[in-house]
């Protein structure tokens, strides 16, 4: 049978830190946890960032995973709950973001423009950095310019199929 779980194992992409820097963890859920996988402290909580290293083609402390996880639902995901949207349209929208991810990806390793963070989530906030202040070296080159109309491109089917913004 065809279900959510099936379209969320298919794409993962609140998992491997496309959509979502970090997972907010709160306190009564951190003993747990801290023995499951690793954990950033914060103050009295803990953040888990993204990518998880427990995606593996799924979640694989399922019933143990953090409550934002357990509770978060894209809109795509909300669409297909509401046969607002059939499982092909829908896992046809996801392998178009991770095209998109894909190329852009490859256009950085390109570029070879140095970013601190692990995450695509991130590297998308530090980019938008760059971009802004419009200070970087590349900034004004052609190469620049395409990637980042790459990334308006995947972050505008992001915001609209997903409702999530990454720049
Ligand atoms: S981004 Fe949406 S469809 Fe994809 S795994 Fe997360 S909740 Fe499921
Ligand atoms: S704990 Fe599981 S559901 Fe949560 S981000 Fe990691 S792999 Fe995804």
């Amino acid at each position: 049978m065809i279900d959510s779980t099936n379209l969320c194992l298919s794409c993962g992409l609140c998992c491997d830190g496309t959509l979502i820097g970090f997972v907010q963890l709160s306190h009564e859920e951190l003993p747990v946890l801290r023995e499951l996988t690793d954990i950033e402290e914060a103050s009295r909580d803990g953040v888990l960032i993204q990518p998880c290293n427990k995606y593996c083609d799924g979640c694989t402390i399922y019933s143990d995973r953090p409550k934002q996880c357990a509770s978060y639902d894209c809109e795509l995901l909300k669409a297909f709950h509401r046969k607002e949207l059939d499982y092909t349209s829908a896992i046809e929208t996801i392998e178009v973001a991770k095209q998109r991810k894909s190329a852009i990806e490859e256009k950085l390793a390109l570029l070879q423009i140095k970013l601190q963070s692990q995450s695509f989530y991130f590297k998308m906030a530090e980019l938008r950095k760059l971009y802004l202040k419009n200070e970087h070296e590349l900034s004004k080159t052609p190469d620049f310019k395409d990637l980042i109309a790459d990334i308006k491109q995947l972050d505008s089917l992001l915001s609209k199929e997903f409702g999530v913004t990454i720049f």
